[in-house]
């Protein structure tokens, strides 16, 4: 069976040894030390260097046929075309530039990068015996991530897709007008209400806080129409959704929203699964994605 190494950046660095679709022992969680740069300030060699010492800390003593690792942003073959929250590494071929400091550690098992979403989907496929299917994965965090598998051509960046056609929408973290991840992301949240921190809108709406009534309104009208937006293009099918923001969804509100939105009937058999949000996902997806490249 298939030994390989995931590793995701959701929120530190996970780093796990996969056998089949199944984690082998713990996941190693990056601790960042009072001394170390954060990712965010590190030279893109930096943060190569940074995953090349994790992956050789799992792989220690292992032979390991793939290794894989989710990145943010829009990635295509290793090249990472875009990266609005690790913006150093646009125009980096990670890639490459993780191979050479896994060989500089004798580690020459092939190493391929993603998109992160994209690997969060493939571990829920994994995970959720949906391999033979295409599903889709919304992220609810700091932006909003949205993932596919089985992987398909195309950039896929659904976490931006127009949701509102007001001139006044301009929260997204990528600058553009009228995005999903201008009302739905927290960093956005917080850009709205500047007020109060985005769990406490929440608190409000269900005190009755007029305002933050409509916005909950509003949250959940946009995930609705970026997934019927989905739908009318790629189809119906399951969705998970993840990610911190998840705990504040209201599935009703959201099916009730999206049964506005979809009115024709082959479209009208989706599925929500909501998911707890948790690296294990994505560093199977990572290493399963890897190893599935490693074969072809
Ligand atoms: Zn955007």
């Amino acid at each position: 069976m298939a030994r390989t190494i995931g590793v995701t950046t959701a929120e530190d660095i996970a780093t796990g040894l996969v056998e089949g679709h199944e984690l082998v022992g713990k996941l190693r969680i990056y601790e960042q030390g009072a001394e170390d740069e954060p990712l965010l300030s590190l030279p893109p060699e930096g943060i190569a260097q940074r995953f090349a010492n994790e992956i050789q800390a799992v792989g220690a003593g292992q032979t390991v046929d793939a290794i894989g690792v989710g990145l943010p942003g829009i990635i295509n073959c290793g090249f990472i075309e875009d990266s609005p929250n690790l913006r150093q590494l646009k125009g980096v071929h990670m890639q490459d530039l993780l191979r050479a400091a896994l060989r500089d550690s004798g580690i020459t098992a092939p190493v391929y990068v993603y998109n992160d979403a994209d690997v969060l989907a493939a571990g829920l496929a994994a995970t959720h015996g949906h391999l033979d299917r295409f599903i889709r994965v919304w992220t609810l965090g700091h932006g909003i991530g949205f993932g596919v598998y089985p992987r398909r051509e195309g950039v896929w960046e659904g976490g931006h897709v127009v949701v509102s056609l007001d001139p006044r929408e301009r929260y997204c973290g990528c600058g553009g007008v009228g995005h999903l991840e201008g009302i739905m992301g927290q960093r956005a949240m917080r850009l709205r209400f500047l007020d109060m921190e985005p769990d406490e809108v929440f608190e409000n709406a269900q005190k009755r806080d007029q305002r933050c009534v409509e916005f909950v309104k509003l949250w959940h009208r946009a995930l609705a129409a970026a997934t019927a937006n989905s739908i009318h293009l790629a189809g119906p099918g399951k969705f998970f959704i993840s990610g911190f923001n998840a705990k504040h969804l209201d599935l009703n509100l959201l099916h009730q929203y999206l049964q506005e939105m979809v009115k024709m009937s082959p479209l009208q058999s989706y599925v929500f699964d909501v998911v707890p949000s948790s690296d294990i996902n994505g560093v199977i997806g990572a290493a399963v994605s890897a190893g599935q490249n490693a074969v072809a």
